[in-house]
């Protein structure tokens, strides 16, 4: 397996994690042993035919993912709904008229390097560039995780802002993945964030738990079930087969802490864009205490236009989930509009007949 070829994103992994001379935990040395040749990868799932299909120059996004999701793949099976989130193809190269590299507008939000503030009581930390997967649809593919803070004490000056801003009660560690830090440096962030008083709750973004489930770590709960700060955890599946294995033992786990934990999807073209899909998806996730929160409409990001699904379509597939799922089981189906306070909710009601 190659796995030199390290790219911008994971380069940022290695000066962020490096904080501690103590051995690698379980997840920091499968998360090491990623998959990143896509050679390596279509041959492990006897799908070398794909190799032409998969385009030479993605150094700024290449192939990451860990064997873990990868066990969860179907051998031989080229529409593997797993390995098409993962594997880079020619059509990202393809530019797309409205599509854009910062769909979001993430960066005409931040008033301060590693900081995004868009809505009126809750700010969320760009912690890291890294991730453990690279999810092709990603939103966040193009960001310039370069300017974040890399060090601990270059949060001073977000704990500062945030210490100055009584309105702000809630706090969103995302990235990249903020579960790519050591326990230890969580937990240090954490005790800042939970001494600013009027701080209430502490959000966690992660994949980490479907993708790499070691890294659901005894050291984790406790961080999360000890601080003062009431944790909310979203975790990020898209299809049911992702709930599976130590991934799904793990969730439970995490589900069991007390604290809730949310899903949120992305409405993938060839990975979910079926009722079947999604109501899969949503059971498997109930039947281990993880609420289906969000299903999102893909952010228009450039390189991701073959993932797009129409909006009328999504409205169909989620509106009839009604039918088949208890009503906590029921996604909301949202787009992020950029200037908006909050994610836009797509009605899905097919009494109005708009589904
Ligand atoms: S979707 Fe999340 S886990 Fe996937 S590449 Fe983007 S930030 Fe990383």
């Amino acid at each position: 397996m190659d796995k030199t070829a390290l790219n911008a994103f994971s380069q940022v992994t290695q000066t962020i994690s490096d904080d501690s001379p103590s051995p690698k935990s379980l997840w920091q040395t499968q998360l090491a042993e990623a998959w990143r040749s896509p050679a390596d990868l279509l041959d492990r799932l006897e799908l070398t035919e794909l190799l032409a299909s998969v385009p030479t120059d993605l150094h700024q996004f290449p192939l990451l993912v860990p064997d873990s999701f990868v066990q969860r793949m179907q051998l031989g099976n080229p529409l593997d709904p797993l390995l098409r989130q993962v594997l880079p193809v020619n059509s990202e190269l393809t530019v797309t008229e409205g599509f854009a590299d910062d769909p979001v507008q993430d960066q005409d939000a931040s008033p301060l390097p590693g900081m995004i503030h868009k809505y009126a009581n809750r700010v969320l930390l760009i912690t890291t560039g890294t991730c453990a997967v690279h999810c092709r649809y990603c939103f966040r593919r193009h960001f310039p995780y370069e300017a974040a803070p890399r060090s601990l004490e270059q949060w001073e000056q977000v704990l500062e802002e945030l210490a100055g801003d009584r309105e702000i009660d809630e706090v969103i560690l995302s990235g990249g993945d903020p579960l790519t830090w050591t326990d230890r440096r969580l937990e240090k962030l954490i005790v800042r964030l939970a001494e600013i008083p009027h701080l209430q709750r502490i959000r966690i973004h992660s994949r980490l738990p479907v993708v790499l489930p070691a890294r659901v770590t005894d050291d984790l709960v406790r961080i999360l079930t000890s601080t003062r700060l009431q944790p909310i955890f979203v975790i990020h599946a898209n299809h049911g087969n992702e709930i599976a294995g130590d991934a799904r033992e793990q969730l439970q786990r995490l589900a069991r802490s007390g604290f809730p934990v949310l899903n949120q999807a992305v409405l993938l073209r060839g990975v979910n864009d079926s009722v079947d899909a999604q109501t899969e998806l949503c059971r498997r996730l109930i039947n281990i205490g993880v609420i289906p929160y969000y299903v999102n409409q893909l952010d228009r990001v450039q390189g991701a236009a073959h993932f797009e699904v129409p909006v009328e379509e999504g409205r169909r597939i989620l509106g009839a989930l009604k039918a088949k799922l208890p009503g906590y089981a029921v996604p909301r189906y949202v787009i992020d509009i950029p200037g908006q306070g909050s994610k836009t909710e797509i009605n899905c009601d097919p009494s109005e007949h708009r589904c």
